[in-house]
């Protein structure tokens, strides 16, 4: 196998400054995506959402709520806050109030109403005693306006892999570049495009010529020996052809 002839490593150098141009192409990067909205979308939990809420204890309405909200874990919000990204969208979003709240509204859609009534002793209602309400048994009456951001995934597609184009492109390169080596390796021995030398003799690919400078007639070795050297000019030296 002549595997250090200069195509080849030129070719190879070719095939890796593509790949890293194609790897490092911005445009190929798959960006965060959220979907659209539509009447059958159901409430997940990092959706934002318009709501109205009154919240009961008791006979009494203690609470009257209108606004977007940020529908996750309140704990994790506490923690971590509403991501940046959702307060630059919606800037008077709020946190739920409580987990009952949010696993109240989990999978309603725009224009439905509930009314969901939470437990203290279940630990999902108001659990810090510096709470307003910590030890009540809520009653809360949602109504869900609008589902503002629909963070869902999207069904992911081919497209969604990291790099998928890219490594189909460079797979693409990787076979073409293949198929030219093989072409470049059958050339060698067949001849493809006619562009040979044909031995003098036998008419078969020609692999030495004539040594003598005058004549340089093609031969395939076994010919040239054969016959005692050059039929034309009698040189008996030979010259391997390229
Ligand atoms: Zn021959
Ligand atoms: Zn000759």
């Amino acid at each position: 196998m002549a595997q250090k002839n200069f195509p080849k490593s030129r070719g190879f150098t070719v095939f890796l400054i593509m790949s890293f141009f194609l790897a490092s192409f911005p445009g190929t990067i798959h960006p965060c995506q959220t979907i659209d909205v539509t009447p059958n979308t159901r409430i997940e939990i990092h959706d934002v959402v318009l709501v109205n809420y009154t919240l009961w204890i008791e006979e009494n309405i203690v609470d009257d709520q209108q606004g977007p909200i940020y529908v996750e874990d309140p704990d994790v919000i506490e923690k971590v806050g509403v991501p940046e990204s959702i307060i630059e969208e919606f800037p008077n979003v709020f946190a739920p109030p409580n987990l009952g709240f949010v696993e109240g509204i989990l999978g309603m859609r725009a224009g439905e109403e509930t009314n969901h009534r939470i437990n203290w002793i279940t630990g999902k209602a108001f659990n810090d005693p510096n709470d307003t309400y910590y030890g009540e048994n809520l009653f809360y009456q949602i109504r869900i306006k609008k589902i503002l951001l629909d963070a869902s995934q999207p069904t992911p597609t081919l497209m969604d892999i990291p790099f998928f184009v890219p490594l189909v492109v460079l797979l693409g390169l990787l076979i073409i570049f293949l198929i030219i080596l093989r072409i470049q390796r059958y050339s060698r021995t067949h001849n493809l495009f006619g562009l040979k030398k044909k031995c003098y003799y036998c008419g078969k690919i020609a692999n030495v010529m004539c040594g003598n400078p005058g004549c340089t007639t093609p031969y395939c070795k076994p010919c040239f020996l054969e016959n005692n050297g050059c039929d034309l000019c009698h040189s008996n030296t030979m010259i391997p052809l390229k």
